[in-house]
């Protein structure tokens, strides 16, 4: 089997965006924190003068989560089990970056999907919370039920968002069959 080493998983080439955007002493939220991939690589970026706000709505990935922070030894996470369309409930201060990894939970029940109705509050609020040229990611999967309806919202409502105060840029695989993922990146402007 050929592998790819670079551009086979957008949250990979999430990580090539946001190399330089995420900085040490930022403050961050990870909006989904799932199996807590990416709320590990957020703290370590961030460190210990930095801060990551993670949520779900699941036990298992505070779990799983919590498991892989005590490994690292990170102690500048918050794990939050509450759902990102409350994240102004917790988050205070303007962040650097927000990142959204839609759908549903690798190996858990797939019931618990991510849904426009939360996703798209939890997006405005998001955007609110943003420092100027903060950054917001969202990995969109559409393949399974219910993603492609909660896909063509995201994409709705993104797409209108005033190019005066956002920039927003979509990747995706062009030859690749069966709904692949895809990414948005939104920058509040300065
Ligand atoms: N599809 C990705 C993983 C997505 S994990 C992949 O294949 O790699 C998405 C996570 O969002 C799940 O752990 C799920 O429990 C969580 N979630 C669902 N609704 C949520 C909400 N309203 N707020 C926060 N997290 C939510």
């Amino acid at each position: 089997m050929l592998r790819a080493k670079y551009i086979n998983k957008v949250t990979e080439v999430n990580k090539i965006y946001l190399e330089d955007i995420v900085k040490e002493g930022d403050v961050v939220v990870d909006a989904t924190m799932g199996n807590g991939y990416d709320t590990v690589y957020l703290a370590k970026k961030v460190g210990s003068q930095g801060k990551v706000y993670a949520f779900d709505v699941q036990e298992e990935a505070l779990k799983s989560t919590s498991k892989k922070i005590t490994k690292e030894q990170l102690e500048n996470v918050e794990l939050i089990l509450d759902g990102h369309e409350n994240m102004d409930k917790y988050v205070k201060e303007q962040v650097s970056c927000i990142v959204f990894n839609l759908g549903y939970l690798p190996r858990a029940k797939h019931q618990i999907i991510t849904k426009s109705d939360t996703t798209l509050p939890a997006i405005k609020k998001g955007l609110d919370l943003l420092k100027p040229n903060g950054i917001m990611s969202i990995a969109i999967y559409s393949g399974h039920e219910g993603g492609m309806e909660e896909k063509e919202a995201v994409y709705e409502f993104t797409k209108n968002l005033d190019q005066n105060y956002f920039n927003v840029m979509c990747t995706k695989f062009i030859n690749q069959v069966n709904n692949p993922p895809e990414l948005l990146l939104i920058e509040k402007k300065g």
